[in-house]
């Protein structure tokens, strides 16, 4: 497995734009763990858990589910020992008191995020994409009004994360709309100059 020390890194991007694909690729690549809010959200309505009840009506609306109520979750996942040897965020932070608490959370763990992979895909490529996800996979927020409307919550919310990302110089911006082998070996390439750097201390 190459060596790439303990990396800790955020996969972001609009539904649809290819965070699910790429994240397996790194998980296998790297061996570290892919952390997606959207499965532990999905997981948990699956439970049938009191957590599902408040999420269900902003995930079926295509909305995002409160910041405190997201916040909560990731820390307890990266209170798991497994996250210890670096991981992958998919989906998390989607707004900037997100990504300021996700800073906060690291720094009390003496860690940090050290790259952020944007993965960049037009507006019409995402709902195309999405509609066929819908299709395919059975999800019910991948209708093309609930679609939109996601894709719609990303630019109002998420997208400002390109600038707090840009600014601590993490970002790392991938054209989303090549073939799925284009983006995955750029991802590696700009991956690449972590190697051999280990971790570094805040
Ligand atoms: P995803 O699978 O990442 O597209 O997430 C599916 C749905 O879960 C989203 O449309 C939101 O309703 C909710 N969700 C997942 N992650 C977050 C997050 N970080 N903040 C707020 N809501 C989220």
């Amino acid at each position: 497995m190459p060596a790439i020390g303990n990396v800790n890194l955020v996969l972001f991007g609009a539904p649809g734009s290819g965070k699910g694909t790429q994240s397996a690729f790194l998980i296998e690549r790297y061996g570290i763990p892919q952390i997606s809010t959207g499965d532990i959200l999905r997981a948990q309505r699956q439970a049938g858990t009191p957590l599902a009840d408040r999420v269900q009506g902003y995930m079926d609306r295509g909305e995002l589910v409160p910041d405190e109520v997201m916040i909560e979750i990731v820390r307890e996942r990266l209170r798991q020992p497994d996250t210890a040897g670096g991981f992958i965020l998919d989906g998390f932070p989607r707004t900037v008191p997100q990504a300021e608490a996700l800073d906060r959370m690291l720094a009390d763990l003496g860690k940090r995020i050290e790259k952020v992979i944007y993965l960049q895909v037009g507006r019409e490529a995402l709902i195309d994409r999405l509609v066929h996800r819908g299709r395919l996979f059975d999800r019910p927020d991948d209708d093309p009004t609930v679609a939109a409307r996601r894709i719609d919550v990303f630019l109002s919310d998420t997208a400002p994360l390109i600038d707090y990302y840009g600014s601590q110089h993490k970002l790392e911006k991938v054209d989303g709309q090549l073939s799925i082998e284009q983006v995955r070996d750029d991802i590696l390439r700009r991956l690449n100059s972590l190697n051999g750097q280990g971790r570094r201390r805040p």
